[in-house]
């Protein structure tokens, strides 16, 4: 095979323990699944079915790194999630089978450009702007369910120089991970190597050039990730 220019490099995240990497196929991520979170930006928290959203997989950024802060953006958030790391495919998938697809379990920040997102919420307009943008997916190691098993519980936390913004338990979760690779399912034909970024918890808040953000799952590795300071 040839190709007119070299094709991108695979996108791809570390595993707790291991030399191998874990190829990212797609980023799914879910919006508005904690219930304080939910109220928080506006809207009631009933038990709707969830909602996805997407970004490119090249959008990884590993842990400890340091990012620019976005363009076109004023009010730039952090998002701290649980991500679901997806080792098997899978169509119209039952609640009860779920978790043998998963292969191992992340944390993550859903960096989100607040302001545009909203204007898009506001038009009716889709999300990409604010969701999907260049290093807008960071994650920590994943750790295989072989060495850990499955993450139903446990603290899930933020801080911003070392000040707690976000914490909750990801029991609060309202589509559990079960249901939410069901449900996926119904949608897109799941596939081994994708990410699903579960949603975060209340207290989103804006971060700017020189902060560092910090944030785990209980059992999981701690995801530190800096915004560099000036703009290039
Ligand atoms: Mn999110």
């Amino acid at each position: 095979m040839s190709y007119v220019f070299t094709p991108p490099q695979q996108p791809s995240v570390e595993v707790k323990g291991r030399s191998e990497r874990f190829p990212v196929h797609r980023i799914y991520c879910v919006g508005r699944n904690y219930e304080a979170h939910a109220r928080e930006m506006g809207k009631d928290p009933t038990r709707e079915p969830p909602f996805f959203f997407t970004k490119p997989p090249d959008a990884i950024v590993a842990n400890h790194a340091t990012i620019p802060y976005p363009t076109r953006t004023r009010n730039l958030h952090h998002e701290i999630e649980l991500v679901v790391a997806l080792g098997a495919p899978g169509r119209d998938v039952a609640v009860a089978r779920a978790l043998d697809h998963v292969y191992g379990y992340a944390v993550g920040n859903d960096l989100t450009r607040r302001d545009l997102q909203l204007e898009a919420r506001d038009k009716g307009r889709p999300w990409d702007t604010g969701k999907a943008f260049d290093r807008s997916a960071a994650i920590t190691a994943i750790r295989p369910v072989a060495d850990g098993g499955h993450v139903a519980s446990g603290t899930i936390w933020l801080a911003v120089n070392g000040e707690i913004r976000q914490k909750a338990d990801v029991r609060e979760l309202i589509w559990g991970v079960p249901e939410l690779i069901a449900e996926l399912s119904t949608l897109f034909e799941l596939a081994p190597g994708d990410l699903i970024y579960t949603g975060t918890p209340a207290g989103v808040s804006a971060v700017k050039p020189g902060d560092r953000m910090e944030g785990a799952v209980e059992g999981l590795d701690t995801l530190v990730t800096t915004i560099q300071l000036g703009t290039d």
